[in-house]
C-alpha cells in the first residue's frame, strides 16, 4: 500500500470521509477545518472578553456562530438528505453497490469493475461494508473498528488494482422479447405522442409537470403577443398612457418559457456526457448508463424493462448533431419511443 492509499485508509477508518454515506473526502475535510476555526473562534470570544476591544470580541462572535451554522448545515445535508438517498437504494439493491460512486450493481457478476468509476469489486465486501454503515449491529467498538479497517483495506486495494478481479458473466435475465404487432393502449398512444412532441422529455430531464408548464407558458405568450399586436382588442381600450406596458404583457409567459428551458440545463450537460461514455445507451426513462447490460433486461436504477436498442436509437436522436429531415427524425423518435413504452410495460 503507498502512501496516499495509506492517507486514504486512515480518513475511512476515522469515519472524515465516508462514501458510503455520501461524505465526500473534501467534505470531511472542510468540516474538520470548519471544526478547528469553531474552536479558535470560541477561545478569542472567551479571552478577550474583559481586555479586547469590542470589535476583537464581535470577530470572535461572528467567526464561532458563523461557523457553527454553517457546519450544522454541511452535517445535516448529508446525515440526512444524501444518506436517506443512499439508504433506499441500499435497501433496493441489498447492499451491492459500489463503495465509492454508490453505482447499483444489480444485474452485473458477482465480481468486476464498476461501470462507472471503474474500481473493482467483489459482492461479498460491498455488502460487508455497506452493512457496517447501515446496520445497526455494533459488535463491540474495537472489533467494529478492526471490520472496517480490514473491509477499507481490501476495498482501498481492489480499487488501485482493478485487475485483481476476474469479472463473472452477469446472471442471465430471462425476457420473452416475441410480441409480434403492439397496439398501443390508449393511455400509451397519448404518452407516445406526448413523448414524440417533446411536451415531456426524461432524455433531458423534462418531467410530465415541467413539460406542461413549458407548453403552457409558451401558447400563452405566442397567443398574448398576437392579441396585444394586432390589434384583437379594440384599438381605444389600448390607447393612452400605461399602453406601452400592456403591449409587453407577453413578456411575463416568455421569460416563464425561459426558465422551464433552463432548469434542466445541468441534466442535459451531464446526460451528454454520460451518452457519450456508454455509446448512447442509456436508460430513457431515468438516464441510468445501462451499456454493460445485455440486449434486454431491466434498469438498476428505475426497474423499468428497456432494449438496448430502443435506448440507443432515442438517445442518438437527442443528443448527436445530427438532424436528418424533421420527417426522419419524426419517425424515428417514434419508433423508439414506441418500442421503449411496449418493452416497459411489457408483462413478464
Ligand atoms: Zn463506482
Ligand atoms: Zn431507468
Amino acid at each position: 500500500m503507498d502512501k496516499s492509499a495509506h492517507d486514504d485508509l486512515k480518513l475511512l477508518v476515522s469515519r472524515r470521509w465516508d462514501p458510503r454515506v455520501g461524505m465526500g473526502k473534501n467534505q470531511g475535510r472542510f468540516e474538520w477545518a470548519l471544526g478547528v476555526v469553531l474552536v479558535i473562534g470560541f477561545f478569542v470570544a472567551v479571552f478577550t472578553r474583559s481586555s479586547a476591544t469590542a470589535w476583537v470580541q464581535i470577530f470572535g462572535i461572528v467567526l464561532s456562530y458563523g461557523t457553527l451554522f454553517v457546519l450544522t448545515l454541511s452535517w445535516a445535508y448529508t446525515r440526512c438528505f444524501v444518506k436517506l438517498r443512499i439508504e433506499k437504494r441500499v435497501n433496493k439493491h441489498d447492499g451491492f453497490l459500489c463503495v465509492w460512486c454508490s453505482y447499483p450493481f444489480t444485474g452485473l457478476g458477482d465480481d468486476g469493475h464498476c461501470p462507472e468509476c471503474g474500481a473493482g469489486y467483489r459482492k461479498e465486501l460491498c455488502q460487508r461494508l455497506f452493512g457496517l454503515a447501515y446496520r445497526k449491529y455494533t459488535p463491540s467498538p474495537q472489533e467494529f473498528g478492526k471490520r472496517e479497517s480490514a473491509a477499507w483495506r481490501e476495498a482501498i486495494e481492489l480499487r488501485e488494482h482493478p485487475e485483481l478481479v476476474q469479472p463473472t458473466p452477469p446472471p442471465v435475465i430471462k425476457i420473452v422479447v416475441d410480441a409480434p404487432v403492439f397496439s398501443p393502449s390508449k393511455e400509451q398512444r397519448y404518452e407516445i405522442d406526448q413523448l414524440v412532441l417533446r411536451r415531456t422529455d426524461p432524455r433531458k430531464g423534462v418531467g410530465r409537470m415541467l413539460g406542461s408548464i413549458k407548453y403552457f407558458c409558451l401558447v400563452l405568450a405566442i397567443s398574448l403577443f398576437f392579441i396585444m399586436n394586432w390589434g384583437i382588442i379594440p384599438a381605444n381600450r389600448l390607447n393612452g398612457p400605461g399602453v406601452f406596458k400592456w403591449m409587453l404583457v407577453y413578456i411575463v409567459p416568455f421569460v416563464g418559457f425561459l426558465i422551464c428551458w433552463f432548469i434542466p440545463i445541468g441534466i442535459r450537460k451531464r446526460t451528454y456526457a454520460k451518452a457519450r461514455k456508454h455509446n448512447f445507451i442509456l436508460c430513457p426513462w431515468c438516464r441510468h448508463g445501462l451499456s454493460h447490460l445485455p440486449e434486454v433486461g431491466i434498469c438498476p436504477g428505475c426497474g423499468s424493462k428497456f432494449s438496448r436498442w430502443a435506448c440507443e436509437q432515442l438517445y442518438l436522436n437527442a443528443y448527436r448533431g445530427f438532424r436528418p429531415s424533421k420527417d426522419e427524425l419524426r419517425e424515428r423518435e417514434t419508433e423508439g419511443w414506441t418500442e421503449a413504452v411496449r418493452i416497459r410495460d411489457q408483462e413478464s
